[in-house]
This record gives structure tokens, C-alpha cells and sequence, in this order.
């Protein structure tokens, strides 16, 4: 059952979890009281809240970045301490040898022992990741991917075309065979990986020729439905990816930057992905038909329990214990937020012939 009661603001009270959701530090961010009070507001039980990105291309990075990193992770710790039970805390990590002088076993080390902070000192469970300059199928990677298994971290890894126009070729979704070498690691692939969606479905399908034995949540990877499509590719997606894959690798999520209030949050996130799961599910082949007590328990399935099952397997149960400072670090070279039109992915010529709408 969702932890908070009456929670919930369609018919049937569907419980949510959002599992990507962004923040951008004390400049942007607002109060996390705020954030909660939208997720009241829209019947979202608990969000993967990822700590901010740095201002700083990956080209850029130097040593001196890594204090940044530390930063961020200490104000995403902050940040979701105002409700632990309802937000849950993503640090970032990223072995990109440019932090390490150059060298990527050290920038592998760095991070295990960032990670490791993280955890102990932090109480943070989650870790969010976006390969640049490096490839999850990079064997020098795997200590790492074996610390954060040990210690039970969930981790959320940026998959598909990637904005900066540099890095896509590092997040081909094929590339994350190389985390099954360490069965322990559980995470997920944002945005299904667009516009590698049949990739990122083969790619998670082999999971289920070598499942794990680990209770009722038996997969490494899972995908989220965050738009990564354009709008007419997201149907088409989600239907193939109900096709193919077992119901209980996807879940949904925004992508949003917090602060977003609840009208927007319903209207841009809540609802086209709600129309889109359902149609999709019309769609597909061996879904249950619309209207079944079957039906229902699918979309709070791709909604609520395939994240709340994730969850528990990668972090073992063991709750966050997040570290509230007495005013908030700041972070003087986090990425802004990204505005409210750039927040939904737009067909480039869309803008300049069709009307556009303020919400
Ligand atoms: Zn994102």
C-alpha cells in the first residue's frame, strides 16, 4: 500500500513514483517543501530526486571539478533531507579521466571513494550517471560498478541521444551489457533510450535469458518512459517495448526540474504519459484488454510497484539516512534549470509553423 493515504487524484487513487527528476541547486531549486507539496497534489508517493549537473562541459573538466561533484552530492543529500521518505536522494558520479588528470583507473578510484561517501557519510542510496569520455562496457569500470553493488546502490544511468551534441555515441543502450558482469548492480535506462528504443529493448530482453533468482524483482536493468521521444515516436515505443519485454522492467517517470507546480506537472507529465500507457497497452499484443481487474494492476504496476521492487532489490532495504546541513552548500557551477518549453522534446520545426501555447 502507498505509505501516504489519500494520496492519489485519479479515480482509482493509482499510486506514483517518478523515478527521474531533476534539481539544479539553491539558486533554482526553491524550498523541497515545495516539491513535496506538488507531488501531494498529483498523488506522486516518492521521486528519484538527481543532484545538479555541472555548468562545465565534459571537454572542460579538470581536477578542480571534483570538488564541484562533491558539492552537488552534498546539496542533493540537503535537499531531499527535508522529506526523506518522499524524496529519494541521487548523487552524482562520473569516471571521466579528465578529473583525474588524465587517467582513468585513478578517476575509477575517485569515484569508488566518493560513492563510498556518499553512502556512509551522506546516507545516500542512489547514484545518477551520464557516460562522457567513457563506456559502461569499459572493463577498467568494473571496481566501480562492484563497490556500488556491495554498498546497494540504485543506479540511474542517462541512456540515448544526449543534448550536448557530443557524448550520444558513450550511451548506446548495447553498452550496458557490460554491468551484467556484476549480477549485484541494479539500476535502470532514462527515456528507453531514445532513439536507440529497439536497441535498448534487445538489449534489456537478453536479461531475461539469465534471470536472477532475487525475490519478486528478478532484473539488473529496467528502462523509464521519461520522454526521450518526440511526441509521434512515444506510442509506437512504449507499445513495442509492452511487446517484448516482461511488464515489470518499465516505469514512469518525468524528467521534470523541480519547481514545477501541480497543474503543469499533471498536465505535462501525468496525463500524455497516462494516455500514452494506455494506449500503447490497446495496442500491444499480450497486454490485457482495457477494462480487466488485469488492466488496472498493469498501469500501477508500470506506475507504482516495478519502482518501489527496484528500489528495495538494489538498495537492500536499507533507508536512506540523509544528511541535513544548517544552510544549503552552494553550487556555483551547476547547469540551470532547463526552462519549461525545453523541458518536453520538440520536433525542430515545430516551433516556426505550428502555434505554440503558454501554460
Ligand atoms: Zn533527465
Amino acid at each position: 500500500m502507498p505509505r501516504t493515504e489519500r494520496l492519489g487524484v485519479l479515480y482509482d487513487r493509482l499510486p506514483i513514483i517518478d523515478v527521474h527528476t531533476h534539481t539544479s541547486g539553491p539558486d533554482d531549486d526553491g524550498d523541497a517543501n515545495d516539491v513535496v507539496h506538488t507531488m501531494d497534489e498529483c498523488g506522486v508517493e516518492q521521486a528519484f530526486c538527481f543532484a545538479p549537473m555541472l555548468s562545465v562541459h565534459s571537454l572542460g573538466l579538470t581536477d578542480e571539478h571534483m570538488d564541484d561533484i562533491r558539492r552537488h552530492n552534498d546539496y542533493i543529500a540537503h535537499f531531499c533531507a527535508a522529506s526523506p521518505e518522499r524524496l529519494l536522494a541521487f548523487a552524482v558520479l562520473n569516471p571521466n579521466p579528465a578529473l583525474a588528470g588524465g587517467d582513468v583507473e585513478q578517476a575509477v578510484s575517485l569515484m569508488e571513494e566518493e560513492g563510498r561517501r556518499c553512502y556512509d557519510e551522506l546516507g545516500i542510496r542512489g547514484i545518477k550517471m551520464v557516460p562522457d569520455r567513457w563506456s559502461p562496457d569499459d572493463e577498467r569500470l568494473l571496481p566501480l560498478w562492484s563497490t556500488l553493488a556491495d554498498l546497494g546502490m540504485y543506479v540511474a544511468f542517462h541512456s540515448g541521444i544526449f543534448l550536448d551534441e557530443r557524448s550520444s555515441r558513450f550511451c548506446r543502450p548495447a553498452s550496458y551489457e557490460g554491468l551484467h558482469r556484476v549480477p549485484g548492480l541494479h539500476g535502470h535506462l532514462a527515456h528507453l533510450s531514445w532513439p536507440w528504443v529497439d536497441e535498448c529493448i534487445a538489449t534489456l530482453a537478453m536479461e531475461t535469458f539469465h534471470a536472477g533468482e532475487n525475490g519478486k524483482d528478478r532484473w539488473q536493468l529496467k528502462a523509464d518512459l521519461s520522454f526521450g521521444c518526440p511526441a509521434d515516436w512515444q506510442i509506437d515505443s512504449v507499445r513495442k517495448a509492452l511487446d517484448m519485454l516482461p511488464a515489470d522492467m518499465l516505469m514512469y517517470a518525468s524528467d521534470v526540474f523541480w519547481p514545477c507546480d501541480p497543474g503543469r506537472y499533471l498536465e505535462q507529465f501525468i496525463y500524455p504519459q497516462l494516455a500514452n500507457f494506455e494506449t500503447a497497452a490497446t495496442l500491444a499484443r499480450h497486454t490485457p484488454e482495457s477494462g480487466t481487474a488485469d488492466r488496472i494492476a498493469l498501469r500501477r504496476n508500470v506506475f507504482y510497484d516495478n519502482a518501489v521492487e527496484h528500489w528495495e532489490a538494489a538498495t537492500r532495504g536499507k533507508p536512506q539516512q540523509l544528511q541535513r546541513l544548517t544552510t544549503a552548500p552552494s553550487t556555483p557551477h551547476a547547469r540551470p534549470r532547463r526552462s519549461h518549453r525545453c523541458q518536453s522534446f520538440r520536433a525542430p520545426g515545430a516551433g516556426s509553423n505550428q502555434p505554440t501555447q503558454s501554460m
